[in-house]
């Protein structure tokens, strides 16, 4: 299991955490995980790719050499058509902007996410672009908690977005937990802070409370800078 990047973004950082940083910029990092297995490769998210000009304004892309998620998956030694299936956490702009590049794949996505992508209500309308997620693609709606292969689970945690889900993967003793944006970052988890781009701030506490309850869990943050690679 590895993290890819997709580089990172900047944002303001209060819509990672609700009430609080208002007028400070993060540079947030754009993290996919790539899991493979004998059988079938999985990618978790794809990142933000390339926004649209009118973007520009209120978010920067920086990449590296190399930080490009077909780049990432040349390092081992994959092609997109090497990917079995997608999960998208939910379906942003920031994490599903490389869909397009896996016409092959199969993507798992609640299907609430699905359905509300195409008509979001008025204050989360920037954050779905609606080229991103209607590429030319096969989507799995999924209905709730589902079994994506032996180790690897879908857990609903809708707040952040309608249909938003987490995925976690078991290996041995330890659960690792993709949170996605339901914890964006360390903190929204460790002090229960919801994030600030919210469709139902009582569902994103519940989802927090309940990503918290997994025992043996080693936590993926969708955005947290400091979290570059898995230990
Ligand atoms: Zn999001």
């Amino acid at each position: 299991m590895f993290l890819l990047s997709d580089g990172c973004f900047t944002l303001d950082k209060s819509l990672l955490v609700y009430t609080k940083y208002q007028g400070q910029t993060y540079e947030a990092a754009l993290k996919a995980l790539l899991i493979t297995a004998d059988t079938e490769n999985i990618l978790v998210d794809t990142g933000i790719g390339e926004l649209p000009e009118k973007y520009g304004k209120f978010h920067v892309v920086r990449r590296e050499r190399n930080q490009t998620i077909k780049a990432q998956l040349k390092i081992h030694h994959l092609t997109p058509d090497d990917i079995h299936i997608i999960i998208n956490t939910h379906l942003h702009f920031d994490h599903c902007g490389n869909n397009y590049l896996f016409p092959k794949a199969e993507f798992y996505v609640q299907a609430n996410e699905l359905r509300y992508a195409y008509d979001p209500d008025r204050f989360q309308k920037a954050a779905y672009i609606r080229d991103f997620f209607n590429a030319k693609i096969e989507y799995k709606p999924i209905q709730g908690k589902h079994q994506v292969s032996d180790n690897v689970i879908l857990i609903p945690t809708p707040g952040h977005s309608p249909g938003h889900q987490s995925v976690l993967i078991k290996m041995e003793e330890r659960n690792y937990v993709y949170c996605g944006d339901a914890a964006p970052l360390q903190e929204n988890l460790k002090q229960r802070n919801i994030p600030g781009v919210l469709y139902r701030a009582d569902q994103a506490l519940n989802s927090i409370d309940m990503l918290r309850t997994i025992k043996n869990a080693v936590y993926i943050y969708s955005h947290d800078n400091e979290q570059l690679t898995l230990v």
